[in-house]
């Protein structure tokens, strides 16, 4: 740490301390340290607040940009700025990334020396810090109150961050029992404003974290939840492995993204699979040895254009900003779960993909997974709802984004987002009352008793070995349904299972059984609109920009006009810096800021000034560099 600090020198401090005529605004600040042009959102009322000393709550999605929040008023503020984090691995990515753009920053935790953490004590006792990153348990022993307290005298505390705050919630999956300790920090420092973040948006967090944290008086700043880069697109199960490999090579062919499979042994399979298709892929799930584990997660951090296949064991804390898509190959087990996996694509706001392959195997497998829990009738109902809600999301022939948003209670404006495979290409509907009844009825002669493929021969006519070990040939439903294809008929039932007719029982091997409601449909009461099966509306490659304003100018200067020879050497350079430092290559400069400078050319140090990404320290430490690397690199 010590020696970061006599590399990287606070320009700022000096500002703070010295240049009382002008102390730095937030802008300023925003512009010179962090090299961004203007704050998104909520930020700039959220900086304004803490700054100006008042508490609050922040709820803003991931990738939203909490961090700025807590940094930006910590050092406008006097003193240092204390910020708890559970989450150790991403202390050190946030303190690097911090010292590179010229903010003293260190963390505090287990993964350091113990003389090293008492040099870090020494320096903090000295106000030598803007801010200091501290593992929870570390922050509530009794030691580290009596350095607050000689920080406090020293330079001042400028504010207590509270990062992952649904940690106080006892409900939540990450709950940390030392996070409810963390109220003593006000009543302690009652004077130092506080300022909690979380990206989990429900009712029932929120108001456990106010009460909890003893936020009553503080002001709550909600962002929306809309993750307008992500594009999403969920897709029928049946060959989900060529498929997914032509989503690959069309949208994210260099790209590094996270596949999300269910079990560890689909894990090992499709990694092997993609290795041998010639990609950079890894696998990871608990069940590995700690060390490959480790060492997987480390190389997917560090090299560029990985793709991860994983168990949701990967991704609590991964915040990896230029994820470029998430897939999944398995249903997940919620809308929630779905939104926090696929969240973990493109942080850093440039376009990017959440692509699923789901099939009715899935909701069969995930039932049994409820069936067969040991949780209670109330946890299973709870459950059986959630996964409900999310075939429903699988389902819809709307817009995916505005089922999601309004899951969670978000109005969306418009009906079309133009930036999901529904609103991209918007599936046909058809009267599928007839349809409908069919299959109903074959379900119902046939006893109840089996699953769509068997439900699918009968329908069409095919006289398969069980067809007529059954007797089913000789039924009045055989061969009534000989008008749509295989493909075209389990798209009509994923249909209507989802719209809740047909119910796929765990217990008798995914037998699809009629519903109270299917009564209705029989007796021609209810209508049913099926969406067209998706032959040939499939969602292209096309890199198109989404109608929003707000996508296109965080993705500006990506795509199109970007130089690709020399993003590439901007890319190996890069890299090269990236190993030398041993530091993540997004620590360096940003996707955006490479994208922006292939687009642009700046040919001198002001031109390159302008582009978001490059703030004082990196011009300084990078700038001729990058300039002479742009005037080597012809277009
Ligand atoms: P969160 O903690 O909310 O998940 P981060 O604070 O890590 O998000 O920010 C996500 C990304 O957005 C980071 O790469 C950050 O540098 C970038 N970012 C944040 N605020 C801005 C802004 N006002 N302009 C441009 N980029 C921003
Ligand atoms: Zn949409």
């Amino acid at each position: 740490m010590s020696t970061s600090r006599a590399i990287w020198p606070s320009r700022l401090r000096l500002s703070k301390t010295a240049a009382r005529t002008a102390p730095p605004d937030a802008r300023t600040v925003l512009k010179d340290v962090f090299g961004y042009p203007a704050f998104r959102g909520p930020q700039a009322a959220i900086i304004e607040h803490v700054a100006g000393g008042g508490d609050c709550l922040v709820l803003m999605p991931t990738g939203g940009g909490k961090s700025l929040c807590y940094q930006i008023p910590a050092l406008l503020r006097a003193g240092t700025g204390v910020v708890v984090s559970p989450l150790i691995a991403l202390m050190q990515d946030q303190v690097e990334a911090l010292l590179e753009a010229g903010v003293r920053a260190a963390f505090l935790n287990s993964t350091l020396a113990s003389e090293e953490a008492l040099a870090v004590e020494r320096a903090l006792a000295a106000g030598d810090y803007d801010l200091v990153y501290v593992a929870p348990e570390r922050l509530m022993t009794s030691r580290f109150m009596q350095l607050l307290e000689k920080m406090q005298r020293a330079g001042g505390l400028a504010l207590f961050a509270i990062d992952e705050a649904h940690c106080v919630s006892q409900w939540g999956h990450d709950f940390r029992p030392e996070y409810i300790q963390l109220s003593m920090l006000h009543e302690r420092f009652p004077d130092v404003p506080r300022i909690a973040l979380t990206a989990t948006a429900d009712q029932q967090t929120r108001a456990e974290i106010i009460t909890r944290l003893g936020l009553d008086e503080a002001r709550v700043f909600v962002a929306s939840f809309d993750r307008p880069n992500i594009r999403y697109r969920i897709v029928e199960k049946a060959n989900a492995k060529a498929r997914f490999l032509d989503f690959l090579k069309a949208d994210h062919a260099d790209d590094a993204g996270i596949i999300y499979c269910l079990s560890r042994r689909k894990v090992e399979e499709t990694a092997a699979w993609l290795v041998e298709e010639g990609y950079k892929a890894l696998a990871y799930h608990a069940g590995m040895d700690t060390a490959t584990r480790t060492l997987h997660q480390a190389r997917f951090l560090r090299e560029d254009g990985i793709i991860m296949v994983a168990t949701i064991a990967f991704g609590m804390g991964i915040d990896k900003p230029d994820v470029r898509f998430v897939a999944h190959l398995d249903l997940p087990k919620s809308i929630e779960a779905y939104y926090q996996e696929t969240g973990r694509a493109g942080r850093d706001g440039k376009p990017s993909s959440a692509w699923m392959a789901y099939g009715l195997s899935d909701i069969v497998q995930q039932r049994r997974m409820i069936d067969e829990s040991t949780g209670s009738d109330a946890f299973k109902r709870v459950s059986i709802g959630k996964l409900d809600a999310l075939v429903g999301l699988a389902e819809t022939a709307g817009c995916r984004r505005s089922r999601l948003l309004g899951y969670f209670g978000e109005a969306v404006d418009g009906s079309n987002c133009g930036n999901c495979d529904n609103c991209l290409s918007p599936p046909q509907l058809r009267d599928g009352k007839v349809v409908a009844q069919k299959l109903l009825s074959c379900a119902y002669r046939t006893g109840q008793r089996f699953g769509a493929m068997h439900l699918i021969d009968v329908l069409v006519g095919r006289m398969t070995e069980r067809v007529t070990q059954f007797g089913h040939d000789k039924i009045s439903v055989f061969g009534i349904g000989a008008e749509l294809n295989e493909k075209q008929w389990r798209s009509a039932i994923r249909q209507v299972v989802a719209m809740g007719h047909l119910h796929a029982d765990s217990e008798a091997f995914g037998a699809l059984k009629l519903t109270d409601s299917a009564r209705g449909v029989l007796k021609g009461e209810t209508g049913v609109m099926l969406r067209e099966a998706p032959e040939g509306s499939r969602v292209r490659a096309s890199r198109t920009k989404s109608r929003r304003g707000d996508l296109a100018s965080r993705a500006a200067g990506s795509g199109a006009n970007a130089d690709a020879g020399l993003q590439a050497s901007l890319r190996a350079w890069r890299s090269e810096i990236a190993r030398k430092r041993g530091v993540p290559a997004y620590v360096v400069l940003h996707d955006s800021t490479i994208d922006g400078i292939a687009a642009s050319r700046p040919a001198t140090l002001n031109q390159l000034r302008n582009i978001p990404g490059i703030g004082d320290k990196k011009l300084e430490h990078y700038g001729d560099e990058l300039i002479a690397l742009v005037k080597a690199t012809h277009g």
